[in-house]
């Protein structure tokens, strides 16, 4: 198997690195094998097999690290912990699990890329600049805020992005969820086996989710609809207590008293680096376009997470696609230096 660690011979910018002092890390390479974009679920696993795969990965966390599952309480679907972990736990684990197999972590922002040629470049808010051979994105999606006031500051203690996560806390209790779409309808549901009542409050008097979801919330008795209203504020001291949400028509306010307040109002692909770049193919939506081996438009780019995903957002999946996309990366850059090295073993 060719070691990566070598640096192999690319195109003559890859000076062996010093000899490494006890103690020190060894110095990174002027041109990495591989930059992971991205600390949530999708980094940590793409991490934890790059570096098993001896490419030295470099993770650079950005600004939120751990991504969506750090903001969660009690992690209860991530296979292997059948009584639970803390999110913020269960990314400190991913992140030390990383680091024991020689990924180094760099705390810091990627604010720039260049993906016009190989080696490619990134930036960073913290002012280094790296070079890299292969890249993978997985700067994750954030849900869209209601912008409301007190939204942040009861997140977490009502306030909830995501129902799989916490409806099993609003047992026997109120909760009402904004949004129309799919993703609004499908969470009630979830939420009707475990919340007495659910109220579906949507701006408009029709729903944007497809027929079949429709149907099913319209007809469950749990769940009622407050049409053509939008949630203008959160409220509560140490919890949840209300929402006061507005008729868009009229215009009038009530105080609606509940236990929580699930949010649905879509998705946005955290894909700002990507867009300025300008080089990665995204869909009408803003989210990097893969194909099944993880790869995106750019050969050496890949993508693995929410910020390709749409569809499934949980973190063993996201888990999944960065084990994908580092399984695909380490192939790539093999080929990429058989070429450069025919003949080599
Ligand atoms: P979505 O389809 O974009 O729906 C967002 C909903 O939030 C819409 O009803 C929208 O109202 C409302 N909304 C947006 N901004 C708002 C605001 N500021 N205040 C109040 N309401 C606001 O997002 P999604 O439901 O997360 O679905 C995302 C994608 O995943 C879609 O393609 C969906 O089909 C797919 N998905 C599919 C399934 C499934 O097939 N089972 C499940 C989940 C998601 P308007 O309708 O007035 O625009």
């Amino acid at each position: 198997m060719l070691d990566f660690n070598l640096n192999v011979n690319l195109g003559g910018d890859n000076a062996a690195p010093a000899a490494e002092q006890p103690g020190e890390p060894a110095p990174r390479p002027e041109v990495e094998n591989v930059i992971i974009v991205g600390s949530g679920p999708a980094g940590w696993s793409a991490a934890i097999y790059a570096a098993r795969a001896d490419l030295r990965p470099l993770l650079i966390t950005g600004n939120e690290l751990g991504g969506q599952i750090a903001l969660t309480t009690e992690v209860e679907n991530f296979p292997g912990f059948d009584e639970a972990i803390q999110g913020p736990e269960l990314v400190e684990r991913m992140q030390r699990q990383a680091e024991r197999f020689g990924t180094e972590v760099l705390i810091d922002t990627v604010t720039e890329v260049n993906f016009e040629a190989a080696p490619f470049t990134v930036k960073t808010a913290g002012g280094q600049e790296f070079r890299t051979r292969a890249l993978i994105a997985a700067t994750g999606a954030s849900p869209r805020r209601l912008g409301v006031p007190n939204e942040e500051r009861l997140t977490g203690r009502g306030v909830s992005y995501c129902a799989t996560c916490d409806g099993f806390f609003f047992r026997g209790k109120d909760v009402i969820v904004a949004g129309g779409g799919d993703s609004a309808l499908q969470e009630a549901l979830f939420l009707t086996k475990f919340a007495s009542r659910v109220r579906i409050i949507h701006r408009r008097d029709s729903l944007r989710a497809g027929a079949t979801l429709q149907r099913r919330a319209l007809e469950n008795p749990k769940i009622e609809f407050i049409w053509n209203s939008v949630v203008t504020s959160v409220n509560g001291e140490a919890k949840v207590e209300s929402v006061t949400v507005q008729d868009v028509k009229t215009g009038a306010t009530a105080d609606l008293p509940t236990d929580g307040v699930f949010v649905y109002i879509g998705h946005l692909p955290n894909n700002q680096l990507f867009m300025d770049a300008g080089t990665v193919a995204m869909d009408d939506q803003g989210y990097l376009i893969t194909d099944k081996l993880m790869r995106t438009s750019v050969p050496g780019i890949f993508a693995a997470g929410e910020i390709q995903d749409h569809r499934f957002k949980q973190a063993a999946t996201s888990a999944g696609q960065g084990v994908a996309a580092a399984m695909e990366c380490e192939k790539y850059l093999a080929d990429l230096a058989d070429r450069a090295n025919p003949g080599a073993d």
